[in-house]
């Protein structure tokens, strides 16, 4: 299915703009990453979630080697390494994170917790059996999350009253009900729900019809977290925090680098490290790492949701290029972020002043959807970086020269559940056991090029102009 003007097409365009100039500057564009070198820094996660993230194991404290390496410790590398341990028992696996697990985007998200990929999100592709099929993986993904907290005896807030994708305009909301029928005619079970029963569930009056996954529902992103971690380590995964690792010498055995100094040599490289990997010289022209805001209110009072209306516990985010999710936490906080996405040149740590012009962004958009909340000071409010890919396709596969790179990233925004239906792929991919999984098109996917700096910086910058003027034209 054809969509209106969104992300998807802006992030091409934005390719397409910096390619453009790209094309005057092809040598300069390579030397750029010698010239303007990324440092390998990582700022502390003061998110809400945050608060539940459980005590840090100890560093690494000594030279160790062992068969695979898991550089990151999010939702990816913790399920693989989970995965790795079950599928390979033999194997000796150790995850290096450099600060405590569920610091980069799996501690920091909007806790939505969807099915299917971020490019086949109420949206068919060119082979749509294969939608489905990808459906009917991620569906199962999340009743198995459902049953690895219950294994762990972490209650990760896991609910699976569905989401909803709001609608804002009478395009929009045609191509909704024109998806529906199709992914209906397949056996996907999804629903178009028409104003009426968006105000009936989530209150607002903000827009014109909804898109409903049934499947659908939210987390507790940090929780989540230690339903991996402790599902890891129960398995015989090590894992070490505050653990850089500052260099990867790529080789038939790797050999890590940590920032302490010390040294890992593994056989496999579970590349877990995300929007993050770039730093590392890793999927540079593959990945644009793009920052976004999220925020929460103070506890709401029942008294204060029923007036408002947010009746059903149903996450929702819009369908614009500058997206915004909400959600509800279980003591009834509203969770927002998205709106403008921001790229600070050389993905480096925007200034202080970035992140009171995105949250002033937030509080007018919580107050345009429910107008009794204007004027709600957010109890606190965070930023993550977001590994974007430029048609919002990820991609799960291996590289290197001798294939022992494992890797699972370009899941723009819409991780939550994916990460670990990859971290599965990696597993039996590590074990050499692909049969099963090449058939799907996100294996070994080639992603889209993404120019290096400057162009890289000025593709960004032109696409949020874009992003802007397609959402003030509706
Ligand atoms: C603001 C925001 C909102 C989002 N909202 C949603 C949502 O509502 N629903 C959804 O489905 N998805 C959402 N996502 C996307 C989702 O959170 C991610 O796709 C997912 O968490 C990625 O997990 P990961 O493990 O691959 O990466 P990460 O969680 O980023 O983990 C990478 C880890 O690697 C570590 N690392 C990196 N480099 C090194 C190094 N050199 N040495 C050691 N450690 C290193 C980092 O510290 C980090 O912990 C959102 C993302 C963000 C940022």
């Amino acid at each position: 299915m054809h969509s209106d003007p969104n992300r998807r097409r802006f992030l091409k365009n934005a390719a397409y703009a910096g390619g453009g100039v790209l094309l005057g500057a092809a040598g300069f564009n390579q030397v750029s990453p010698w010239v303007w070198r990324e440092g390998v820094a990582f700022e502390p996660n003061h998110s809400f979630w945050a608060r539940s993230q459980a005590p840090r194991n100890p560093p690494l404290a000594g030279d160790l080697q062992v068969d695979v390496a898991v550089l990151g410790g999010g939702f990816t590398g913790l399920s693989a390494a989970y995965f790795i341990r079950s599928v390979s028992p033999q194997k000796s696996v150790a995850v290096l994170e450099a600060q405590g697990c569920g610091s980069g985007a799996s501690g920091r998200n909007g806790a939505m917790l969807l099915t299917m990929t971020a490019d086949r999100y109420m949206n068919f592709s060119s082979a749509p059996a294969m939608d489905k099929q990808i459906y009917d993986l991620t569906v199962e993904n999340i009743r198995w999350l459902s049953s690895l907290s219950a294994a762990t005896s972490i209650d990760c807030e896991l609910e699976t009253h569905g989401a909803l994708q709001v609608l804002e305009n009478a395009a929009q909301v045609k191509e909704a009900k024109e998806y529906v029928r199709q992914a209906r005619a397949l056996g996907m079970p999804v629903e178009f729900w028409d104003q009426p029963r968006i105000i009936e569930t989530i209150g607002t009056q903000a827009y014109q019809g909804g898109f409903f996954d049934p499947h659908g529902g939210q987390i507790h992103p940090m929780k989540l977290v230690q339903v991996f971690k402790t599902a890891a380590e129960r398995a015989g995964a090590r894992i070490y925090e505050n653990t850089m690792v500052e260099s990867v010498e790529e080789g038939r055995e790797h050999v890590l680098r940590t920032g302490d100094g010390h040294t890992i040599k593994a056989k496999s490289l579970v590349l877990a490290s995300n929007a993050f990997s770039s730093r590392l010289g890793f999927f540079r022209n593959s990945i644009l790492p793009v920052r976004e805001y999220v925020a929460v209110t103070r506890p709401l009072s029942e008294q204060e949701l029923i007036e408002i209306g947010w009746r059903r516990r149903v996450p929702f985010n819009d369908d614009r290029t500058e997206v915004f999710y909400l959600g509800l936490t279980q003591d009834r906080r509203i969770h927002i972020g998205g709106g403008t996405p921001m790229y600070s040149f050389n993905n480096a740590t925007p200034g202080a002043g970035a992140a009171s012009v995105h949250v002033s962004q937030l509080q007018h958009e919580l107050a345009r959807i429910y107008p009794r909340l204007a004027g709600m000071d957010f109890e606190t409010s965070w930023d993550g970086v977001v590994d974007w890919s430029l048609d919002e396709s990820p991609s799960v596969g291996s590289t290197g020269r001798h294939r022992n790179i494992f890797y699972g990233l370009g899941y723009s925004g819409h991780g939550v559940n994916l990460t670990s239906v990859f971290g599965r792929i990696i597993a039996d991919l590590e074990a050499g056991c692909e049969a099963a999984w090449n058939r799907y098109p996100f294996v070994n996917a080639r992603l889209d090029y993404v120019p290096n700096e400057p162009f890289r910086w000025l593709a960004a910058q032109s696409a949020v102009a874009w992003y802007q003027l397609t959402d003030s034209r509706g």
